[in-house]
């Protein structure tokens, strides 16, 4: 497949714009190309345009060169980068598989870029053969979020490599939930299929939202338009730090991860048994989608309570469905007490 072709004309075409510390790389000790202010209080100067040492670090742990790897101010710059380097607006489309993450769809329409939408089957998996069939060579980029929110499942990963052969442009694999999951990432893929973007997140399992941080792992090629269209100093300096940071205590996350499928598990067990719990579906994530009696009416109840859940009855396919996130211990024991009590109202 040629990336090149996939890229939009101007894109191809631009100059990124060269910034002072960009053009020098090695250790210096007298910075005056940048105009900062130079009495040293560990902010004072320009980040890392391209965070190599986080990238050395990631890339061991990942198994990838750092020259494939992209970060962003949350995997949202990196959502709306791709679309912006790929798709041309009033002309080009993006594909998701609803019900999905909503971002690529407002990501998109920022750009004036058209949605296709592919409904999952019913069993909340890609629908190949229509994706393959309403696909265009306008379809620059075709979204997949495994585990998906808001189902909360993984995508089996012989259908996610069909499309990935077989779509005519650039496959998105969201993997913010990865980490959560029994399904291994599907990251070193990309050895292997160029037009393939996996996206991870510090946001999630590395307990790390407050940050923005996202990760864009790709072929070589992506990764280098990426670095030429993106804002000279996207990452900043405090993220960068507290990045490394958790990268070189991998432990910690490993821990809390653990601890969140305890929990987890300890959660399923409380929900199944509520009456008005009409139905829980598999979750490979740290949340679960449940259909309920009256949504609305637990929602309102449990905000009466001070515990906030989300409603995703009225988006397609999870018709009365809440989203319920993984707490701590406590936290957890709390919603179920509230639950016992809202299940004993009549
Ligand atoms: C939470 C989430 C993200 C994370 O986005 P950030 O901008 O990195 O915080 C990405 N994709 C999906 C599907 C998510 O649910």
């Amino acid at each position: 497949m040629n990336i090149q072709s996939l890229i939009r004309y101007n894109i191809r075409q631009l100059k990124p714009y060269s910034s002072a510390r960009g053009e020098y790389s090695g250790y210096s000790k007298i910075l005056l190309d940048a105009n900062e202010n130079p009495f040293d209080n560990g902010m004072n100067r320009y980040p890392d345009p391209l965070q190599i040492d986080l990238k050395n670090e990631l890339a061991i742990i990942n198994g990838v060169q750092p020259e494939n790897i992209f970060l962003g101010n949350g995997s949202d710059e990196i959502i709306d980068l791709l679309i912006r380097v790929f798709c041309e607006p009033n002309e080009d489309e993006v594909m998701v598989l609803p019900p999905t993450f909503g971002m690529y769809e407002v990501a998109a329409s920022l750009s004036n870029i058209k949605v296709k939408k592919i409904n999952l089957t019913p069993e909340f998996q890609p629908d190949v053969d229509q994706i393959l069939n309403e696909a265009t060579p306008q379809t620059k980029i075709l979204f997949l979020c495994s585990p998906n929110n808001p189902t909360g499942n993984c995508f089996q990963p012989r259908i996610i490599e069909n499309l990935i052969k077989n779509h005519i442009g650039i496959v998105v694999v969201d993997e913010a939930y990865i980490d959560f999951s029994e399904y291994d990432s599907v990251l070193n893929w990309i050895r292997k299929y160029p037009n393939l973007v996996v996206i991870q997140t510090f946001s999630k399992a590395w307990g790390l939202a407050g940050i923005r941080l996202g990760m864009g792992f790709a072929s070589k090629e992506i990764i280098e338009v990426l670095n030429k269209v993106k804002m000279p100093y996207n990452v900043n300096v405090l993220t960068q730090k507290m990045a490394l940071e958790a990268v070189q205590n991998l432990e910690e996350k490993k821990t809390q991860v653990n601890e969140i499928l305890i929990q987890k598990a300890i959660l399923k067990k409380g929900l199944v048994r509520f009456e008005f719990v009409e139905k829980m579906y598999p979750s490979d994530a740290n949340f679960f989608l449940l259909k309920v009696k009256n949504p609305q009416k637990l929602i309102h109840f449990l905000r009466g309570k001070g515990i906030i859940i989300r409603d995703r009855s009225k988006t397609i396919l999870c018709e009365n469905c809440v989203r319920i996130s993984v707490g701590t211990n406590l936290e957890n024991e709390q919603l179920l007490r509230a639950l016992k009590l809202y299940n004993s109202l009549k």
